[in-house]
């Protein structure tokens, strides 16, 4: 490809993310992007680890044959550090299939990916590695939905072109929910976050990974530092151990504080060239983040400190809106922003004031099955289940919500008391306003 359309792809494809980012700001959400989230108080990360559990030992080997998993949980154990794992189900279905040269992306398969890897499909996931999915909850550790069977939700046109993938929102709910019944039925831990094989979020059939996660109960676990281990090999194992310390340490001499709410990716599997760096550089980034006086936790006790990515802890309406997000009321943006100074609409209003039970799914309301009975809100509108709620329960009424209209602070009051709360005077029309005056709608 010549250079100058090079170029201009590029500042599409900018322009492109930044205008989606923009609109993720835009609507409240059920499920929210975690990427990271406000710096609390204290220097404190979040780390993921995903495509595991795996019972293959490091290669090359610096466990003494231990398996992979099991000596990245003693790794942890060891820093007093807790982590949240992407865990799969099982990848042994996804045959016929052939494998991709080494040091591609296709290494683990050319038609889906095959973890431990190409033909040892029985040395990782959480069906065939259940003992060390037991351990790793036993420990403190937080399991992630990445699919059972690692399937990509939707086309990938760049990468990954020769790979399958689903079809529509039901078959990838399938998938989600038979890794869920599964842990479940394994540790008794429900999941709350999930990340998408490989980050594709658009299912052919018009739905994205945040309806079928909104439908699960999840947030959708993003990241936002690399700690790298999933690239082909440079040629040297100590190269590609050291290219996941230096930038870290970099990083942290420029900005100690750098680090203080971001999340982590990391690989609990093979990397390109089916080696494992992480295995050697894990001891030393634990290392490298304790001197700095970090504490490494899961992305849940991460949020459990900071749940949105802009509302410090010293805000006027932290609690509240801490409450409510505690108690499934969605009160966050798509991007998991809060902006407490917005002015409140009467569309968000609703979707505030809702329970998440009404909320979790939009297919009925996009489908023309269920209509929100507001003639300026259609069913693809995404506060539609709010809307249909809110008539329903009476609380908005007559022919039109008006749902990008802010709301007075009266009709702020009106709901939180419709609700059984006494919120008594609205200061303004702010969402730190409605925040406040719903949280009396908890108890
Ligand atoms: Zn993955």
């Amino acid at each position: 490809m010549n250079i100058p359309l090079f170029g201009l792809l590029r500042r599409i494809n900018r322009f492109r993310k930044a205008r989606l980012r923009a609109r993720a700001g835009r609507y409240l959400s059920v499920c929210r992007r975690i990427e990271r989230v406000y710096p609390p108080a204290e220097r404190v990360c979040a780390m993921t680890f995903d495509d595991g559990p795996s019972a293959l030992p490091p290669a090359p080997d610096v466990a003494g044959g231990r398996g992979l998993t099991a000596h990245l949980l003693d790794v942890l154990a060891r820093a007093r550090a807790t982590a949240t794992f992407d865990v799969i189900g099982s990848t042994a279905d996804n045959y016929p299939d052939t494998a991709g040269e080494l040091h591609t992306h296709f290494v683990f398969g050319r038609a889906y990916d095959h973890y431990a890897c190409f033909d040892q499909d029985d040395k990782a996931g959480a069906l065939a590695c259940a003992d060390l999915l037991r351990r790793l909850t036993e420990e403190g550790h937080e399991p992630a939905n990445h699919g059972y069977r690692h399937v990509l939700f939707g086309p990938n046109r760049t990468v990954y072109r020769s790979r399958r993938f689903f079809r529509t929102a039901d078959e990838t709910l399938a998938d989600l929910a038979r890794l869920h019944a599964l842990v479940e039925r394994e540790t008794g831990v429900g999941m709350t976050l999930a990340r998408p094989p490989h980050y594709v979020d658009r299912i052919p059939d018009g739905y994205t990974a945040y309806d079928v996660y909104a439908f699960m109960g999840y947030h959708y676990l993003a990241a936002s530092v690399d700690g790298g281990g999933w690239q082909p090999s440079r040629g040297s194992y100590e190269d590609d151990v050291d290219d996941m310390v230096t930038p870290l340490r970099a990083l942290l001499r420029q900005d100690p504080d750098a680090l203080r709410g971001a999340v982590i990716f990391q690989k609990d599997g093979y990397n390109m060239s089916c080696q494992t760096p992480i295995a050697s550089a894990l001891p030393r980034q634990l290392a490298l983040l304790a001197e700095y006086g970090y504490r490494v936790v899961s992305v849940s006790r991460l949020m459990a400190l900071s749940p949105f990515a802009d509302l410090p802890p010293d805000d006027p309406c932290f609690a509240a809106a801490a409450a409510l997000d505690r108690a499934g009321r969605a009160v966050g943006y798509k991007n998991n922003t809060f902006q407490p100074n917005r002015p409140v609409t009467r569309g968000e209003l609703c979707f505030m004031a809702a329970p998440r039970a009404a909320l979790s799914d939009r297919r009925p309301f996009v489908s023309g099955a269920r209509a929100t009975g507001f003639s300026d809100v259609p069913g693809a509108h995404p506060y539609a289940p709010a809307a249909a709620w809110a008539r329903e329960t009476g609380l908005f009424t007559g022919p039109r919500l008006a749902p990008e209209t802010p709301a007075a602070p009266d009709e702020i009051r009106g709901v939180a008391r419709a609700l059984g709360a006494d919120p008594g005077a609205v200061a303004d029309g702010s969402r730190r306003a409605a925040a406040l005056a719903l949280w009396g709608t908890l108890v």
